[in-house]
């Protein structure tokens, strides 16, 4: 749960400030009614130019089909009063709920504001009281974020930061950051627990869900479940790499990583419930082991990088770091000895951080020797952790541009991973559906 104190003290802080102050005064008095013509004037355009040839067309089918041109919906309103809305009844989301800018017109909806929630199944408990003050939108944070596969906070807690620190000014960058987010991940059909990309599947699981597995593998005390994050560039060096491929398809959790795998899944039919990547598993990892006692082991990066991510995480976390050791020593001649190292220090849980597929041939190859309970493949996070790299803001990962941050920091290393590898994972997934399908139907 985020921390409403510290919220409301930066709130005040920055309103100490004359610019502060009118930036606040700006906010409160003179953007809204600017804001609410603004989107009157947007939604009657759209009713018009859109909605009326779409009613009218629906009105044809219903002559001729007998189908309803709406259904309804009843959803938790401003200060939790419930309120009637139309969506045209039609399969495709964008399109039916083009009926909802009625609903902006008459004031019941706004263009950003909370998520539509239903009055009839939702109880608003007094900790959700703060929902109350929102409006319901036809875009929302948690919209945003559960499409591109980011809200690993969760519905609840993302709400809950877009009400505390909502602004008008910002609501039009959400409202365009939905529209890319809504393409690539939303409005899916159904959600599979398992996603095959070029014959290995993956877990298809919330970050939490992949956590909770996890805390039961290292109770069980059996031998160290294989972690491996696979994104784009995996999969495309997996491609190639007949070793590496092997490895994968016998791992204990494939976890999908990344915007390509998001967009991968779309294409095969199948929603993808997140994007379960190292970094931002990493707070939930310590959570956990705070919680637990488990000790964290942490291998890679450059000489001195895993001693400041160690020390991040005993600081936030007040996790158990068990040891360190550099990512640079002879893997042929000293593996034996880092193993040992990892052993005699009693940790549970690994993090290696080499790169793929280096750290997952690694783990593989010294799975029998390791006494650990889980060992993760981790790639970049020690860099990001540490502040070498810097990680893309939230809003460019929300747009899914991630991997643009990435690769202007380091051009030389990554253009090649992502202006060629990008198209050509696509470009390999459709032919590997075609593919499939073709075998499937013979
Ligand atoms: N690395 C290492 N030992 C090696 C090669 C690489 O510890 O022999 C580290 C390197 O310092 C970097 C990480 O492995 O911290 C690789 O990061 P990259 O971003 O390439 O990994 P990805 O996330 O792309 O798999």
């Amino acid at each position: 749960m985020k921390d409403l104190n510290l919220l409301e003290k930066n709130l005040r802080k920055s309103n100490r400030h004359l610019l502060g102050k009118i930036i606040y005064a700006l906010e409160t008095f003179l953007l809204p009614p600017i804001y609410r013509t603004a989107e009157v004037i947007t939604a009657v355009t759209g009713l018009v130019l859109l909605g009326l040839p779409l009613l009218f067309g629906m009105a044809v089918r219903k002559l001729f089909t007998g189908n309803k041109i709406f259904f309804r919906e009843i959803l938790i309103g401003m200060g939790g009063q419930p309120i009637v809305v139309n969506f045209f009844n039609l399969g495709w989301k964008p399109a039916a709920s083009l009926a909802l800018l009625y609903s902006i017109v008459k004031g019941d909806l706004t263009f950003v504001g909370g998520s539509l929630i239903s009055y009839e199944q939702t109880e608003l408990k007094p900790e959700n009281n703060y929902l109350r003050k929102l409006k319901p939108g036809l875009f929302s944070l948690w919209g945003l974020r559960s499409n591109i596969k980011i809200g690993h906070e969760g519905r609840h807690e993302t709400e809950w930061e877009y009400c505390f620190t909502k602004k008008h000014s910002a609501d039009a960058f959400i409202a365009l950051r939905s529209i890319p987010a809504y393409i690539i991940g939303g409005a899916e059909g159904q959600t599979q627990t398992s996603v095959a990309i070029f014959d290995i599947a993956f877990e298809n699981m919330t970050m939490q869900e992949a956590v909770t597995r996890i805390e039961a593998d290292l109770d069980s005390g059996n031998a160290a479940s294989t972690v491996f994050y696979v994104n784009a560039d995996c999969l495309n060096k997996c491609y190639e790499d007949e070793d590496y491929r092997s490895l994968l398809k016998n791992a204990d959790y494939i976890l999908p990583d990344g915007i390509g795998i998001n967009i991968a899944c779309r294409m095969l039919g199948s929603g993808l419930k997140e994007n379960v990547n190292g970094t931002d598993m990493l707070p939930y990892m310590c959570t956990m082991a705070k919680r637990r006692g488990f000790k964290i082991f942490l291998l890679g990066g450059k000489p001195g990088v895993a001693d400041k991510v160690a020390a991040k995480i005993t600081e936030s976390y007040e996790v158990q770091v068990a040891g360190v050791q550099h990512g640079y020593f002879d893997h042929q001649k000293e593996s034996g000895e880092v193993v040992d190292l990892i052993n005699k220090s009693g940790a549970d849980i690994l993090l290696v951080a080499f790169g793929a597929p280096l750290q997952e041939k690694w783990i593989t190859a010294h799975k029998s020797q390791l006494e650990v309970g889980a060992a993760f493949g981790v790639g970049g996070l020690f860099d990001f952790y540490s502040g070498n790299t810097l990680r893309a803001p939230r809003w460019l990962r929300e747009l899914g541009l991630e991997w643009v941050y990435r690769m202007i920091q380091e051009p030389g290393r990554m253009w090649r991973r992502y202006i060629v590898g990008n198209p050509l994972f696509i470009f390999r997934v459709m032919t590997w559906r075609t593919q499939n399908n073709s075998n499937q139907g013979e």
